[in-house]
């Protein structure tokens, strides 16, 4: 999959920009340029939405009151142009032409992936990063997951307004148990393909892993399933778990139990490493699951997503750097920011160079 022409109009401090990408971009400038800004613009057409703002008229120049967003792009299926634009009036994308009404559109036809230093604390960091991990990347692999997502998170709010009046309201318990037959059916599909995700992973995350520590580790990676973390289970012991939690769940007044209470953890020769790696091993894993993800996501797309890099580099050392560049060069197209050309030049044979200063590319080579 690859961008071969992008066009971007009032995106964040770029009045107009246009460039035919390469096989590896590289966008270098000093601080507060537009380098990131960027990225985003590439990440949005992608997703539909920004890694750093859920306030999408934020995107909008400050100068103008709306943006364009417009890429060509080849995949398998031969070429496509996405458009997205958002101004007073209409927030739209639009497919060779044709509006969309769904995200789950745009994403089986083009996936973007990030990698920014945030990703880095993936392992370290608090479940819902570890979530949202296992939801973006299935999203991209299986673009149909996203509307099961939104589902479950519909059928979750509408539970959660039920259980707070259910306790003073008996009457709400029997329309509260058909919710919970509806919830009960997306928590478990979601559990499902996480899980599967996870196994899928593991081949690939061992490989990485044993590549840049050179060791023979015993790695494991397990889903838990709520706090109480549970192992994989079968969809009646799943209901019967949830049903548990009825009671307890009418006195707070919300759901206690479901995918979205949900984490995985890594385990190296039989310890955590979120609780025991040291943060370097962490960095390391971190940096593993997204190289893995890309496997996963060629063995089920049939080709590489476009690949971002954002102020990436400079949080990795040397070793990491070149397994990085290694496994990525010459197959992923790549979008990658940075301050210090000197330090990608010598990692990177082959790519495209954009300067960037004040919301414009300066030059290219
Ligand atoms: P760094 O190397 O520090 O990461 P960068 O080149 O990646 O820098 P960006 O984040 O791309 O920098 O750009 C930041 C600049 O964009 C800031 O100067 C900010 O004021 C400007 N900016 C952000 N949003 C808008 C907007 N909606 N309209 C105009 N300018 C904006
Ligand atoms: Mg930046």
């Amino acid at each position: 999959m690859n961008i071969c022409e992008i066009d971007i109009t009032n995106f964040r401090n770029y009045s107009h920009a246009n460039f035919r990408p390469a096989s590896f971009n590289i966008f270098y400038g000093n601080n507060a340029q537009g380098k990131s800004n960027f990225i985003e613009a590439i990440y949005y057409l992608g997703n539909g939405i920004s890694y750093r703002t859920n306030q999408s008229r934020e995107l909008i120049n400050w100068d103008s009151d709306y943006f364009r967003l417009e890429a060509h792009c080849t995949n398998d299926q031969g070429t496509i142009t996405i458009k997205s634009l958002l101004n007073p009036n209409e927030k739209n994308i639009y497919i060779d032409g044709v509006k969309i009404n769904r995200l789950s559109e745009l994403f089986k036809n083009i996936s973007v992936c990030i990698f920014e230093p945030d990703d880095l604390a993936l392992v370290k960091g608090n479940p819902s990063k570890r979530r949202s991990f296992l939801d973006r990347e299935i999203v991209t692999i299986q673009p149909l997951y996203y509307d099961l997502i939104k589902r479950f998170n519909n059928v979750n709010h509408q539970r959660n307004s039920l259980l707070k009046f259910a306790r003073r309201d008996k009457n709400l318990i029997s329309q509260l148990e058909d919710w919970t037959d509806l919830y009960t059916k997306f928590a478990y599909k979601i559990v499902v393909k996480r899980i599967d995700f996870l196994k899928k992973i593991k081949p690939y995350l061992e490989y990485y892993l044993k590549k840049i520590t050179q060791n023979k580790e015993n790695l494991d990676i397990i889903y838990e399933i709520g706090q109480i973390g549970e192992k994989i289970v079968d969809y009646n012991a799943y209901c019967e778990k949830i049903k548990s939690f009825k009671s307890e769940e009418i006195e707070k007044g919300n759901s206690l139990f479901g995918p979205h209470r949900d984490d995985f953890n890594v385990y190296i020769n039989g310890y955590n490493v979120k609780k025991y790696g040291s943060q370097g091993q962490q960095r390391t894993v971190a940096l593993c699951l997204k190289l893995a993800y890309l496997e996963i996501a060629k063995q089920e797309l049939g080709e590489y997503p476009i690949l971002l890099l954002d102020d990436v580099m400079s949080e990795l050392d040397m070793d990491r750097r070149i397994v990085l560049v290694d496994t990525i060069h010459d197959k992923i197209q790549t979008f990658l920011t940075t301050t210090d050309l000197d330090m990608i030049k010598v990692l990177v044979k082959k790519s495209t160079i954009l300067q960037i200063h004040d919301g414009k590319i300066i030059n290219t080579s």
